[in-house]
């Protein structure tokens, strides 16, 4: 990609750019003096769709006017409003319909999917993870492996980055399944993990896992609507996803299930049930016997909140609109700039540790602090940008594709290299 120093390069940019339109379709908040910030912290929770609250509100207000008759009679009835999140979630994880549900939140979701596809059996025991994993992961996944009586300490097995890199080369994950080999019940890995962006390969893992005849699994917390995902395809047995992220869901938001197709009619394994996983059609005949669904709405247990999912139905309008694939085509390019930007700063105190191929990262970047020196991350804020700190000692920069300009990278930049001059 060819970029230019200077801000008539990021106006140009902004000026060809199709997508730039849809930052109107989103509050973006504003500084004391009332300029609009520099917002990029979507990958921690994403900005709010203007029209989220009209979707709100509808429900609000059938709830007043019809109560318990709008489980059926509301103009987007209760019973079956998952259903409305369903195919546009599928299209941005590149699922089939059946095999998407969303449902509960992200880490309640991955115990629910553990339940089921981590089956220990005799010496088939281990959970090969990413070292680094977000720590509800790592927490949900020992707890597991404690709850069947066995030993993390024996059955949690970390891949590491080499010494002295950042990132973990996926021929290591590939020799580690090989290694524990018929010891593994399951390999977990992020899509993209959290603190260095880093983007695993899904079908990469999920063929090594196979071949071991472990069940794969990932957390798409930092993937879905970041990257381009073929679920179906990878062939990975399940996935886990939260909305508040680049999905735009609001605080809190709902979380996401992917479970494959060939999973979809497995009856007999282990599986928490509750009565929203039960065949629909005679659900309120409320008899003992459960018989649930088919697909992944056969992992549903209770019935979901009506307005986190109404929140984000605004947001998965606006993808849709976009398009995920020119939306990645634009992310590819706008972190690409940035990355050119920083590395023309040339600066050792910093260094970028997320990978330089563009096809391992999604949008954001992890900027390495020397000496763990919060100063500058103070500075940046201070001038009315939106980054995050991670312990120990990096910055996470997110321009998001939907609502960030190349006039927002180009600012950034200004002012990241203004803040180390000061330093
Ligand atoms: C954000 C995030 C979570 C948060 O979990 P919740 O259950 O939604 O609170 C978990 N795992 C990963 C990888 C995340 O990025």
């Amino acid at each position: 990609m060819n970029f230019q120093t200077g801000s008539a390069f990021a106006s140009e940019c902004d000026r060809s750019d199709h997508l730039a339109s849809f930052r109107d379709r989103f509050f973006i908040p504003v500084t004391s003096d009332g300029k609009e910030v520099i917002y990029f912290t979507g990958n921690s929770l994403g900005l709010q769709p203007r029209r989220t609250g009209e979707y709100v509100q509808t429900e609000l207000a059938d709830w007043a006017r019809y109560a318990v008759d709008g489980h059926l009679n509301a103009r987007n009835p209760w019973l079956s409003y998952h259903e409305l999140l369903t195919e546009p979630m599928a299209r941005i994880i590149g699922a089939n319909a059946s095999e998407t549900v969303m449902m509960n939140s992200l880490t309640v979701n991955l115990h629910l999917m553990l339940v089921s596809f981590y089956r220990p059996d005799g010496k088939r025991r281990k959970i090969v993870i990413e070292k680094g994993a977000f720590p509800s992961d790592r927490y949900a996944i020992e707890s597991q492996i404690k709850c069947r009586g066995l030993d993390p300490n024996e059955c949690l097995i970390e891949v590491n980055p080499r010494s002295g890199e950042n990132n973990i080369r996926h021929e290591d994950i590939e020799s580690v399944i090989g290694t524990h080999n018929d010891e593994i019940a399951l390999v977990m890995f992020g899509g993209v993990n959290y603190y260095t962006g880093q983007a695993f390969d899904i079908a990469r893992i999920t063929k090594a896992a196979h071949a071991v005849g472990a069940f794969a699994g990932f957390d798409l917390a930092h993937s879905a609507g970041n990257i381009d995902l073929y679920l179906s395809d990878s062939d990975a047995d399940f996935a886990v996803w939260c909305s508040y992220k680049y999905l735009n869901g609001g605080p809190g938001g709902i979380g996401g299930v992917f479970v494959h197709s060939r999973h979809s009619e497995s009856f007999d394994i282990c599986r928490f049930a509750g009565w929203w996983g039960h065949d629909k059609k005679t659900r309120f005949l409320m008899k003992p016997e459960f018989k649930p669904l088919k697909g992944a709405e056969g992992w549903q247990i209770s019935n979901p909140p009506i307005l986190q999912m109404a929140a984000l139905r605004a947001s998965l309008e606006i993808f849709d609109d976009a398009g995920m694939h020119s939306l990645r085509q634009k992310s590819l390019r706008l972190t690409g700039y940035l990355e050119f930007l920083i590395n023309g700063i040339a600066d050792e105190r910093i260094e970028i540790i997320t990978p330089s191929n563009p096809q391992e990262r999604g949008c954001q970047l992890s900027i390495r602090v020397k000496n763990a020196d919060r100063s500058l991350f103070h500075e940046i804020t201070r001038r009315g940008v939106f980054t995050d700190w991670r312990e120990p000692d990096v910055i996470r920069v997110a321009p998001v594709p939907l609502y960030n300009s190349y006039n927002d990278v180009y600012q950034f930049a200004e002012i990241l290299r203004e803040s180390l001059a000061k330093m």
